[in-house]
């Protein structure tokens, strides 16, 4: 996980070296995701080695961020002030084409129409002056 600061009431990551090629590729509209340059698993942000072989060399790549519904959950209560506008909300588990899965909110379409397996792309939301995170919509 990543570590959290606030700014204007919306949480902030804190970037570093490892995190930041994540952060820094969605405020110019990039999925970005890393994958180990010794056996080419894909690995879940942010990782320090490759969790099958062990390599340092887990490089952060470009990807088409297309992918499907895997799984997701409904918020029907925030455990957090900033969210209790956004309530229910979700927060899905999308797989990549390329095979990475990512976590991330389905927008633009009514949580009761979310399917196991229905296709999705990328789509980019500024929250904050700062920030801009990657979502997802119906493709
Ligand atoms: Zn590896």
């Amino acid at each position: 996980m990543f570590d959290i600061e606030t700014s204007k009431g919306w949480p902030m990551p804190v970037l570093d070296d490892l995190n930041r090629p994540l952060f820094e590729g969605m405020a110019e509209g990039k999925v970005m995701v890393q994958r180990c340059d010794d056996c080419e698993t894909w690995l879940a942000p942010s990782a320090f080695i490759c969790e099958a072989c062990g390599s340092d060399k887990v490089p952060w790549v470009e990807v088409s961020g297309k992918g499907e519904l895997y799984t997701f959950v409904v918020y029907h209560r925030a455990y957090d002030p900033l969210f209790e506008s956004m309530v229910p909300y979700n927060v899905a588990l999308i797989e990549l084409e390329e095979g990475p899965r990512l976590l991330a909110n389905v927008v633009g379409i009514e949580n009761k129409d979310l399917k196991i397996g229905m296709a999705l792309k990328p789509v980019f939301q500024k929250v904050a002056d700062e920030l801009q995170i990657l979502r997802y919509e119906p493709a």
